[in-house]
Parts: structure tokens; sequence; C-alpha cells
């Protein structure tokens, strides 16, 4: 087989990707120096994909309970159990929760068939953890959810602020291309960030913000710009909508970062106009992430900072697909194609789905969703490609609502991640190099994702196996046999994006055929900055909205530190597929509590010592490792390993609170304690 032009596994960089199948499943991985995100570079991860795609741990057969089974009985079991579950407990006791693993066409046929024809928006997806605040913010103040640049403005800037994003770590191949820029026209740095990670140590300016200090600092910086003068009123007014007073009654706010610091930020922003604000889960993952996406954006809108080379908001998407999910409806309060659910929205998706039932209003967001579960609302729930058991914030209390479900029904890649191990149907789906599809990328950069090897085992695409049962269950407009189908008719209903006043639009490729399809190169739509020629409210402008720091929370003497969580360079998620690498394994070999020198004397720590971490939903055992890079009072768990992979269960510990707006929870400040335990 020659080589294969695709798209990288694993984060929403989206790089492109040449596979050279050999022997077996071997492959050998090289960047795509023609992809646009990424001109041939990779990391670590995307250059050892080939180690993860082996057949070890795979599901290779449909399964019921621990027996073996056929796909048509498998399948028919699935429609009965949720047809059946439809009629007696009606379509809100069926949920799906899905993943941004998955390819823009699964998620198009997960959200026609529950949304359309079952009648419930309970479809959210583990994106929710991830950038659903900045999805939340982009409404407000865009009028929809796009992000208003790309890649090259990064490159193009003259000043990069990152927010709560440890690039270097997560986004590498960004960072990349940062560096890049720095060098060759010494652009400026500066991380906002309560740790000193990686980026933050090569930055001009860290700036060790306080735990969810951002909103006050971003209020603070739009008040010295205000001050000095440096406010874009022409661009205000001719652009934007904002509070009456709210610019002028802005005053200091507890930020948490020292005064100096704080100078030197104001001069930097005060000195460059062509500023980028890359902002990612360090800001989304709290109960103020979308005050906090808007915060942000305030800054750009105020200045005039947005729409223009160089110059924007940018907020970088955590999974590969979690745009594509975004843009098909994937999340539980929206519909596809960007629409929402006024009559008028209703009303077109009803027309063109030729839906018998579409749902009527939002559904629940995940961790209401889980809720549902436990207390029995929901029945039936069906999980692909991702493991909440484990990484959903309060994750014991998840896996028994899972335990209790009368229904689960899990499409995995992987026979038993710690949620398949609790499902009464496991299906198994195509893993990344057998599946065929698109995804898109933080920049709207739409790439394919092509077929290189034969699936394992049984294995078939997500979207098959749910059409499959969407006709089992008597529903019309599921008679797909290809992913180019799906794709040009997700093309053609983007044309209702365009009908109600969106940017969204793919309408060029409605009529595509299955050659133009299997041809396509990446491109990216709306442009370099689809928002140059008006804003997506009805009145074509954006809005500047009022936000206030959150008030700090006393601290709670039973669990005096704040807990942070978050990614290691060389995993990904729960480590089901990165966890086979052995080239993966050698950055981290295990999880470490991270901990402030002072702390570790108060708390009688010692460095490689064992800890235990304790909240007040559960405790999990760390090696310890002491770091200045903590900010005192605060310590820092990765959130990979899992019950099945050894100590450090980080799900257990987060708390459930959400995000007002958005329901995304706070996996970033979490009250609580440590203390040293023998090794087991
Ligand atoms: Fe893959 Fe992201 Fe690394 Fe690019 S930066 S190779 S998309 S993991």
């Amino acid at each position: 087989m020659s080589a294969v032009r695709t798209t990288c596994a694993y984060c929403g960089v989206g790089c492109g990707i040449v596979a050279q199948p050999g022997e077996g499943r071997a492959l050998t991985i090289k960047g795509d120096k023609e992809h646009p995100a990424n001109f041939g570079r990779l990391c670590s991860k995307g250059t050892w994909l080939g180690e993860t795609v082996g057949l070890e741990g795979r599901l290779l057969h449909p399964m019921i309970g621990e027996r073996r089974a056929g796909w048509d009985e498998a399948l028919d079991l699935v429609a009965k159990r949720m047809g059946d579950c439809i009629a007696q407990h009606g379509p809100e006791s069926v949920a799906f929760y899905v993943s941004g693993q998955l390819l823009t066409e699964d998620y198009y046929i997960a959200n026609k068939l529950l949304k359309g024809f079952v009648g419930t928006a309970n479809i959210d997806t583990n994106s929710r953890l991830c950038m659903a605040s900045a999805v939340a913010a982009h409404n407000r103040a865009f009028g929809e959810d796009v992000v208003p640049g790309t890649y090259e403005d990064l490159e193009a800037a003259d000043l990069i602020l990152l927010v709560g994003s440890n690039t270097a770590w997560c986004h590498p191949v960004i960072w990349q291309r940062i560096e890049a820029a720095r060098e060759a026209h010494g652009a400026k740095l500066v991380v906002i960030d309560p740790r000193r990670t990686e980026t933050a140590e090569r930055a001009d300016l860290h700036v060790p913000v306080a735990p969810d200090g951002d909103i006050a600092l971003f209020n603070a910086l739009l008040a010295e710009m205000r001050d000095r003068g440096l406010l874009d009123l022409g661009f205000m007014d001719a652009h934007c909508e904002l509070p009456v007073d709210f610019l002028a009654d802005l005053s200091a706010q507890d930020h948490g970062v020292d005064p100096d610091v704080f100078a030197r930020l104001a001069e930097l922003v005060a000195a460059n106009r062509r500023m980028v604000t890359l902002f990612s889960q360090g800001a989304n993952q709290s109960v103020c992430g979308t005050d906090k996406g808007n915060a942000v954006i305030n800054l750009h809108l105020a200045t005039g900072r947005i729409n223009r080379t160089g110059a924007g908001p940018f907020s970088m998407t955590g999974q590969p697909n979690a745009m594509g999910g975004r843009e098909v409806g994937g999340l539980a309060n929206m519909l596809a194609c960007h629409l929402g659910f006024s009559d008028e929205e209703r009303a077109s998706v009803t027309r063109f789905w030729n839906a018998p039932a579409l749902c009527a209003e939002p559904g629940l967001k995940a961790v209401d969703m889980f809720r549902a579960v436990h207390d029995g609302r929901i029945r039936f729930i069906w999980v692909m490609g991702t493991n909440p058991a484990v990484s959903m914030p309060d994750a014991g209390f998840v896996r028994e609502a899972l335990d209790r479900c009368e229904t689960v029904v899990v499409s995995e890649v992987i026979a038993e991640t710690d949620t398949a191990k609790l499902a009464d149907i496991r299906l198994p789906a195509m893993g990344w190099g057998e599946k065929d599809g698109t995804v898109t990328n933080s920049e709207r950069m739409i790439s394919r994702q092509r077929t290189l090897m034969s699936p394992a085992g049984e294995a078939r695409a997500d979207w098959r196996i749910m059409c499959d049962v969407a006709r089992r269950l008597g529903y019309g407009g599921f008679d797909f046999d290809h992913p180019g189908m799906i794709f040009a008719e997700y093309a053609a209903m983007t044309q209702l994006s365009v009908d109600h006043g969106k940017m969204l639009d793919l309408t060029a490729w409605a009529c595509c055929s299955i050659e133009d399809y299997d041809a396509m190169t990446p491109f990216r739509w709306g442009g370099e900055h689809p928002l140059q020629g008006g804003f997506s409210h009805a009145d074509g402008k954006a809005r500047i909205v009022a936000v206030d720091a959150p008030k700090a929370a006393a601290v709670d003497p039973d669990f005096p530190l704040r807990l942070n969580t978050g990614r290691y360079r060389d995993q990904w998620h729960t480590m089901t597929r990165t966890g086979l690498s052995a080239k993966l394994s050698i950055h981290r070999r295990e999880p470490l509590v991270e901990v402030h020198p002072a702390d570790a004397d108060r708390f009688g720590l010692s460095d490689g010592g064992f800890a235990q971490v304790g909240t007040r939903w559960g405790a999990s055992v760390y090696r310890v490792a002491v770091s200045d890079g903590q900010r005192s009072g605060e310590i820092f768990v990765p959130m990979h390993w899992t019950d099945l992979t050894g100590k450090g269960r980080t799900g257990k510990l987060v708390h459930p609170a959400t995000d007002p707006v958005s329901g995304q929870p706070g996996f970033k400040n979490v009250s609580a304690t440590i203390a040293p335990v023998e090794p087991e």
C-alpha cells in the first residue's frame, strides 16, 4: 500500500501525517509537509502513533456481557433495549455520551438520530470537559461559536498571551510554531498560569495568577488600557454593544499577581496592538470559565484587536475533533450547523431532516446527565469512545451511576476500559488508521482521517453502527453507505446556518461525490477572519459582556490546599492508547503530585516519597515531586492514570461543580489536603 495522507489522532492542533503502512500493522509516520496546520512538524504523540495501533487490548467482537455475540444479535438487542426504553419511559430516558475522538460523520449521525428521531437532546460529549466554556463565551460575544483567527495570526503577532495553557506540552506543534515566530521576528511571549510550567519557563514573562484570578486580571488590564487612552472607541462604536458604564466602572480587583509583574504585563499589552491571546483548558475548566473567556474577548474587542492579521482571541481545543463535533451539534445545548432551539431554527432542522420528533429543548450536559443516570431518569446510555467512569469529575459517583443503569452500551476500540467493564453490551469500533472521515481543528481547518489498515477483528465505523440501530428502530434517513455521503448531507445542511445569519458554510461541498471527498485536501471554513464582515448577532455587532471576578471561597480547614489538574506531554486522556507505547511512557513513568517546598515542610512530605491527596469526593496516592514551580498552597496532579493503570486516580478527586453558563466542570481549583503515606 502506498503512503496515505491523514490527520493525527490526538490533539486539536490537527497535524497532517503521511503514514506508510508496512508488514502487518506496522506504520512509519512522518509529518505532512503540505498540511497547513503543521507543515511537516510532529510532536512525540504523533510521531509514535504507530506504536498504538496494534491488536493488543482491542475489542474484536461484539460482546453481550462476557459472551461473544454476532453483530446482528448485538444490534438487535441495542435497538430493542433503546426502543423499549423510549416506549416505556419516553425519549428523555435515553442518552448518548460521545467523544471528541469521533469523526464529524459519526457525530452528525449521533445527533441526527437522537435529536431528530428519538426526540431528546440528551447527547453530550467529553468535549464538555474541555472547551464548552469557550463555546459559550464565543456565543455570547460573537453570536456564534467561531474562532475568529488562525495559527498564522499567532505567527504574525508581536505579543502572544497564553492563558491557562501549557502549550509546550499540550499543543506541542503550536508551540513549535510560536517558537519559530519568536526567533524570526522577536515576538514577545507571556504565560498567565498559576504554575511555572515548561512553557512558562521559556516565556518572556510568567504571570503566576491566582487560581480563577484570570477575570480580575483581564478586567484590570482593560481598566489599564482605558486609563492610558488605548481603547478603540471607533471600533467599539461601529462593531460592539456593551453594558452602560461597564468600562467606566471597572476598578482594580484581586488577581494575586505581584504589582511589578502586572506593570510589566500592562506595558507589553499597551505597546503591542498585534496581540493574540490563546486560552485553553486552564481557563475553560473552571466554574467561571465562560466569564474568563469573555474577559479575554472583552480586552480584544475594546482595543480593536480582532479580525485582523496577528490580532485576536484564540481558543485552543483539546481533542482532534472537538471542533467538528461543535459544528454538527455535538453538545446537548445546540442543534447542528450552529443552530439553537428557537422555533424558527427548530423548524428549519425539522424540514431538512424530515425529522419526526425533533427535540424541543436542550438536553442534559455531562455532569447532569450522569446525575440523571444515577437517579434513574436515564435508563439507557450509549457511551462512544470515551471513559467517563474515570475521566468525569466525582468519578466514583459516575461509576456508581453506570453500575446501576438498566442498559449501558459502550462502543469502543479497547476491550477493557474502566467504563467498558461496566457495560451490558460492548460494540467494537474502528480505531484511528481504520476509520475514514473528517475532523476540524482549532482554526476551523477540515482534514481527512483516512483508512490505512483493515479493521481489527469485526470492528465497524461508529456511524455505521448507529445507522444500523436507527434502521432497526424504523427510522428513515439513515441509508448511508459511505462517510462521504454523510459529509455531503451535513455540508448541504449548512445552508441552514447561512439562512439564519451564521458563518458556518460548507455548501460548496453539498453535492460532492465520493471521489471529491476522497481527494479532499485540508481547507478552512470561514477563511482567515470570518467575523471581519460583521458578527453573528442579529445586529451584526459583538457584545462586550460585563464579567466580574468570583468571590474568593473561604478556606476549608480540612482541605486547605487548592488542587490543580492537567496533562503530561506524552500521554493522552486515560491512557487507553498512549499507555500502549513504550516510547511514550519514558517521559513520565508514573503520576506525580507537585508540591511547593513550603507545603512539603508543612505537611511532612519528602521528594520521591508517597502522599495521599484527599478531597471531599475521594482520595488517591501519588509520588511526591517537590517543586517551586507550584505556588505555595497549591498542588498539581495529572489526569491520566486510572483504576486500571494504577495509582493516581484523579477523576475521583474533582468536585462536580460546573460553570453555570457552559456546564463545564471546574477541574482546576478544588479544595484538597495531602498527607504522607508508606508505599504499598
Ligand atoms: Fe498530534 Fe497534536 Fe502532536 Fe500535532 S501537536 S502531532 S495533532 S498530538
